[in-house]
């Protein structure tokens, strides 16, 4: 089959580490007959050095043509002026915006062989641990009305926590439908004890469970969420909540998996597509020195193969291939411990490759 994938590098380890993601897809188009199509495009400090704009039009359109985006990591100390009127980090936000991605997927996966970089207890962590946030990531507080006004002698501020049906709905699908793939538990997050957004809320995803009577739904609080993060990570399976909630379970639940190096990310919208990153940044301090860990984005693309092209096969194969890499003892510098075997950026990227 063939698919559109629009291709953005972006700054400092961002080029290393989608060039060895590439090297990965076009083993996988060798190995099932499939054709990538990329078209390579300028975002983040790049893109104001060479155009001007940190999200040139031409990136927009060529990203909205396309079934899906795959993001290196933008922004740099060469652009980090807060007070500038242009910054690499308005790119992302103009693709999430421009492309209207509501929905944030996070994977929180902690593989055996790296259970050390961790910072819970052996008899916690288990098997290994395996969460998927599902965060909304267009609405709620961070986009409802919000004033600071002055009355009197006293200033007064406020943001508002807005949900509609529609909004709930389409969100809490995602989550049922990943669920499906899953081990069909989804826990929905809310505050329904204080907050009438979340009772909404809660009342919506209760419906729409009604259409996925295999998968398991239950319902925590916030508070309680964040505690059983830490407390059993293995209760979970997909995580479903707010754009505010959202935001806070989906670090928590990466620091549990202890490596930045590790984790991908893809943020979703209409008919499939989605654009997919790292949840790292640009990593200025090692940019060209070969020895960034390219699985977080290797990963993304298994996630760009399973969200938006629907090959769920393909997308094993490539988690799978990272699993044995890792099982075999191959580590890049962020993932390293003793008696493991150092490897580069390429090496990194070949030794996937090899096991495809
Ligand atoms: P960062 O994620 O780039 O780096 C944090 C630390 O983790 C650094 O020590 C870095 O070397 C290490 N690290 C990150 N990814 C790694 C990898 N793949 N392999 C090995 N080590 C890795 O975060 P930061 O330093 O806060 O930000 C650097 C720049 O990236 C800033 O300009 C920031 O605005 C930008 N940023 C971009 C994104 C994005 O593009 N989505 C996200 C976060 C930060």
């Amino acid at each position: 089959m063939d698919f559109k994938v629009a291709v953005i590098k972006g700054d400092g380890i961002g080029p290393e580490v989608v060039d060895e993601t590439i090297k990965v897809l076009s083993k996988i188009e060798e190995r099932y007959n499939h054709k990538f199509n990329y078209q390579y495009v300028l975002a983040g400090g790049i893109a104001i050095d060479k155009t001007g704009n940190p999200l040139p039009e031409e990136t927009l359109n060529v990203c909205r043509n396309s079934q899906a985006v795959l993001l290196g990591a933008v922004g740099g100390p060469k652009w980090d002026n807060p007070s500038a009127e242009v910054r690499p980090e308005q790119a992302l936000l103009g693709l999430r915006g421009g492309l209207n991605l509501y929905c944030n997927l996070r994977p929180a996966l902690l593989y055996a062989p790296l259970r050390n970089a961790s910072p819970l207890k052996d008899s916690i962590i288990g098997d290994g641990i395996d969460i998927s946030v599902v965060r909304e990531l267009t609405g709620g507080i961070y986009f409802g009305e919000r004033k600071l006004e002055k009355i009197d002698d006293e200033e007064i501020a406020y943001d508002t926590e807005k949900y509609s049906t529609s909004e709930v709905r389409r969100i809490a699908k995602i989550a049922f439908e990943i669920a499906m793939q899953r081990n069909k538990k989804v826990t929905s997050v809310d505050k329904a004890n204080i907050l009438e957004s979340s009772r909404l809320w809660r009342r919506v995803v209760s419906e729409v469970a009604e259409d996925y009577k295999e998968v398991e739904l239950n319902h925590l609080y916030i508070d309680n969420a964040t505690m059983q993060l830490v407390k059993d990570p293995r209760q979970f399976d997909v995580i479903v909540t707010s754009n505010m909630f959202g935001d806070i379970l989906s670090d928590e639940a990466s620091m549990i998996t202890g490596s930045i190096g590790m984790l991908p990310s893809a943020s979703l919208g209409e008919n499939s597509f989605g654009m997919y990153e790292p949840i790292h940044g640009s990593a200025p301090d090692i940019a060209g020195k070969g020895i960034a860990n390219p699985l977080a984005t290797i990963l993304s693309a298994a996630m760009m193969l399973r969200y938006s092209f629907k090959l769920e096969e393909e997308a094993k194969v490539i988690e799978n291939a990272v699993i044995k890499v890792l099982e075999e003892g191959y580590r890049t510098g962020d993932i390293m411990s003793e008696g493991m075997k150092i490897t580069s950026t390429k090496q990194m990227g070949d030794l996937v490759v090899e096991r495809i």
